[in-house]
């Protein structure tokens, strides 16, 4: 029996490089790492993704993350700060300054301390979901987008194919 059985007739000059999974790749950004690697760093600064990864050469600079990080940020602060306050403000005596003076500064610690990390997660859920530039794979051939069938090198080589 021959496990070369399905052949797709399609020319492979290599392996196709193969997609990280979706909990992987969102566990590697929340950790700061290329999703598709799991090596390099995918921030230059606090917030400021690289271009691309240094080690694998994954282009990052298309994400789209926007204000999902944020929202995703206040969504689990608000719940668990908001949670903790009213089990402290029901079953114990807590002074009012602690409660006021703790928990803006608990808020602000936690809200700056997952910022990043839920970015980075986010890019990571785009790399899986192959959503925007994400669909090309580092070492994989370049898909042929309609930019590149329009002004390719078919209209460039003479032939009068795609001239104006
Ligand atoms: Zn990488």
């Amino acid at each position: 029996m021959t496990s070369h059985t399905r052949d797709t007739g399609l020319p492979m000059d290599g392996p196709e490089p193969a997609r990280t999974g979706l909990v992987r790749s969102i566990a590697r950004g929340f950790l700061g790492r290329c999703p598709h690697c799991g090596e390099g760093r995918i921030f230059g600064r606090f917030l400021k993704v690289r271009p691309e990864c240094t080690v694998c050469g994954l282009e990052l600079h298309h994400h789209r993350a926007d204000d999902l990080p944020p929202y995703i940020v206040i969504f689990i602060v608000a719940h668990l700060v908001g949670y903790v306050i009213l089990e402290m403000e029901m079953g114990y005596d807590v002074p009012l300054w602690f409660q006021l003076s703790f928990w803006p500064a608990a808020t602000l610690a936690l809200a700056l301390g997952l910022l990043q990390p839920v970015k980075g997660a986010v890019v990571g859920l785009q790399y899986a979901l192959g959503m925007h530039g994400f669909a090309t794979l580092p070492g994989s051939r370049p898909a042929a987008g309609p930019e590149e069938t329009r002004l390719g090198p078919a209209g460039l080589d003479g032939t009068g194919i795609g001239r104006a």
